[in-house]
């Protein structure tokens, strides 16, 4: 092999941009173009400015507790940047009440039924307590859909006000559709330790917490992780230029492209392919990566939301919270709310309270098709109901994010094992990476690309 590779990442959200900062870390003399078909890299990290100073349209937060994001900050000498939410605690709306997140869940699954009195009727209560002498049939390494078992187990008001509520804003499905082992994979493992029942391993899991604060963002927003990226991986990004098709030939691949300046090619020994599946599985699949029909990535759903930022007046009397949820049995077009400047005293400084509303689960999006009037609209009307009074509105701004969250269903590990085996043997030096693949979110997507940028340069310098 030469000694410096072409390679082309296809996508410059937060998946590209670290593969090809990892690349040059291991491929220093690597080529690097980065392929983004919007107008600025960074995907779902999306920072704009309002005129009170920046503000999240997509990702706000990460989960500072996993290893990814907090190291690959630091590594890139952001650690001074990084902030930590304040003291409030989030609510969820049910039955038209705001009510406060009980004590003792985990990923809305109760430990202690006892605490579920606001959100739940004596009935629903006498239902979800029974969990805990159920029999569990639990074969160790099995995975499942997560709403179902905790319907099964704990009934379904449990769902719809406490599970789904609290996974909807992450992950934009329901968790029905959602596999148990990757979205808490601690319960996971307590399952196959042995724990006799869900309230018994949430109730282990749940003590062994460690003290301090789960989340972390940047000051300045998601837009000086990117900048960094950028800089660091020392990419050719290309931005408004869209890979059209990616075919394999005697001289490694060719990857077309189409730009304002119209369409070419760029020739590449190793491709990351960084873009989410309904964009990838047709890209791979007509590169010959792929089966026609195989439904291992295509069947992968994904779910579309959009949200609406704020910055209302301070006389509005927004909830001493940081943020609402909202109970999928609830009557209202949102799924939840993000009071940004309550949750993070390092914004508490703007001349107002800035609010995120959030809209659109899957198989729920019908409220997407509003025009971003309607959207806004719907959003100043939602705080109105809970501040008592409409706020006044200094600025806002609406961004859609359609198909950009995917559904990691039950063996989704397997699948992907699966995919990846298939790209290895059929398109080899061509990896796939992305919140389709070792799962959604900041971290889980920085761990694949890094994962991936490593294997690529591991078998380029065999
Ligand atoms: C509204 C929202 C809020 C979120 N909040 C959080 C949060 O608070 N914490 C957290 O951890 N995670 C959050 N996430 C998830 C997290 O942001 C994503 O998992 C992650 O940023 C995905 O990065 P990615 O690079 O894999 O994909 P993307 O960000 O989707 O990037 C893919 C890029 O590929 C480009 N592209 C697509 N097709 C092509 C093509 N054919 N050619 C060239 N380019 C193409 C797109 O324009 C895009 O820029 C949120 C996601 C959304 C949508």
């Amino acid at each position: 092999m030469t000694a410096a590779p072409r390679v082309v990442v296809v996508g410059g959200g937060l998946s590209g941009l670290t593969a090809a900062y990892q690349l040059s870390l291991d491929l220093p003399d690597a080529q690097v173009t980065v392929l983004e078909a919007s107008a600025a890299p960074g995907g779902a990290l999306h920072t704009v400015d309002f005129p009170s100073g920046p503000m999240e349209l997509g990702a706000e937060a990460f989960i500072g507790r996993r290893p990814e994001a907090s190291a690959l900050v630091a590594e890139l000498g952001l650690a001074d940047s990084l902030r930590h939410p304040g003291t409030l605690g989030s609510a969820i709306l049910t039955g038209g009440r705001v009510v406060a997140m009980p004590p003792g869940t985990l990923m809305g699954l109760p430990s202690d039924v006892d605490a579920l009195s606001e959100v739940l009727g004596p009935a629903e209560r006498a239902v979800a307590a029974r969990e805990v002498d159920l029999p569990l049939a639990w074969e160790p390494g099995s995975d499942v859909s997560l709403g179902d078992l905790v319907a099964e187990r704990f009934g379904p008001a449990v769902v719809a006000r406490l599970v789904d509520p609290m996974l909807g804003g992450v992950y934009a499905a329901r968790s029905s559709g959602l596999g148990l082992r990757q979205v808490v994979p601690g319960l996971a493992q307590a399952l196959d330790r042995g724990a006799p029942s869900l309230t018994a391993a949430a109730r282990e899991l749940t003590a062994t917490r460690t003290p301090g604060p789960v989340f972390a963002a940047l000051d300045g927003g998601y837009r000086v992780l990117v900048d960094a990226l950028v800089a660091a991986s020392g990419a050719r990004i290309r931005t408004r230029t869209r890979c059209t098709s990616l075919r394999r030939g005697a001289d490694g691949y060719a990857v077309a492209v189409h730009a304002d300046s119209g369409p070419s090619v760029e020739r590449a020994d190793l491709v990351v392919v960084a873009v989410p599946v309904p964009h990838a599985a047709p890209l791979l699949t007509a590169a010959g990566g792929l089966d026609a029909g195989d439904p291992s990535l295509s069947g992968i759903r994904t779910a579309s939301s959009a949200v609406v930022a704020l910055e209302i007046d301070r006389s509005a009397a927004l909830p001493e919270r940081s943020g609402i949820l909202v109970a999928t049995d609830e009557p209202v077009p949102y799924k939840a709310m993000t009071f940004t400047s309550r949750k993070w005293p390092h914004l508490d400084t703007r001349p107002g309270h800035l609010v995120r509303v959030s809209f659109g689960r899957l198989d729920d999006d019908e409220v997407l098709r509003s025009d971003d009037a309607a959207l806004t609209r719907m959003a100043e009307t939602g705080l109105g109901e809970l501040c008592g009074s409409e706020p006044t509105v200094l600025h806002s701004r609406v961004r859609r994010w359609t198909d950009a969250l995917a559904e990691i269903g039950p063996g989704h590990d397997a699948r992907i094992a699966a995919v990846r085996a298939e790209l290895a043997d059929r398109l080899p030096g061509v990896e796939l990476v992305g919140g389709a693949t070792e799962g959604v979110g900041v971290p889980a997507c920085i761990g694949s690309a890094r994962a991936a940028a490593r294997r690529l340069a591991t078998k380029w310098q065999d």
